[in-house]
């Protein structure tokens, strides 16, 4: 019976061990969330903002598979202890057994369900409608105007151009694991070049990590599309997204 004893004393520890690290998930998640909120806040790159919702799901990702663990402890031990003493010997298998159940019937939507996720697409929603509808206040508004049209300038362009020519697109796709896009011909020929050389085609944006871009991850982005589009309609006039 000792040995009992022993087993669920580990198990309370590393579960508690488990909490504790679900902490620093929800401590990440919330620095993001003020990184995202600044650089909406300074017009920052809409790519950044895009890698920290990115940023965001794989936290979810990673809290909800640290609360399937628990689960599937907390359940197999309870039964184990109120209905099967005998099986404490195969709680590992148990629990591993009951951890991937949980994890198989788990569905990608449900990461968008995350508390601090949703918290995330509201605060940025928010400060996206303070920075279009609200001009800054105070006595550096006049310079931070000016500021604000040289960077909506330059973030218009830099985000319809192709990161591969360094030219403005003309069929802009937009690669669906992370969020990039690219010019059709240029980001197809790239693939094509890399996978004749037997090697992947890694995303050619700066600090992006998808390593391996399939011809099936690109759709069209229809956004940028219709950005380009306007552009040409109004000339070099600012663009309002
Ligand atoms: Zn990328």
């Amino acid at each position: 019976m000792s040995g009992m004893v022993v087993s669920f004393s580990a198990v309370n520890s590393s579960l508690s061990s488990l909490k504790m690290c679900q902490t620093y998930i929800s401590t990440g998640m919330e620095i993001v969330t003020n990184v995202a909120l600044d650089l909406t806040e300074t017009e920052g790159d809409l790519d950044d903002v895009n890698t920290l919702e990115q940023m965001m799901l794989e936290y979810a990702a990673i809290d909800r598979e640290v609360n399937h663990f628990i689960q599937a402890v907390e359940q197999v031990t309870n039964q184990i202890r109120h209905e099967d003493p005998e099986k404490i010997s195969e709680l590992k298998a148990l629990v591993q057994e009951k951890f991937t159940g949980l994890q198989n019937t788990a569905q990608d939507s449900d990461l968008r369900r995350n508390e601090k996720y949703i918290q995330f697409k509201e605060n940025l929603q928010e400060a996206r409608k303070q920075g279009g509808l609200q001009p800054p206040e105070g006595n550096e508004k006049e310079n931070e105007n000016e500021m604000d049209d040289d960077i909506a300038v330059t973030q218009s362009q830099r985000n319809t151009i192709c990161p591969i020519t360094q030219l403005e697109m003309v069929s802009p796709m937009k690669n669906k694991k992370c969020n990039h896009s690219y010019d059709e011909q240029a980001i197809l020929g790239l693939i094509k070049s890399r996978h004749n050389q037997r090697k992947k085609a890694r995303c050619p944006v700066v600090g992006c990590d998808n390593a391996d871009i399939k011809q099936s991850d690109l759709v069209p982005d229809t956004t940028l599309k219709r950005v380009i589009e306007g552009r040409k309609k109004q000339g070099s006039s600012r663009l309002t997204m």
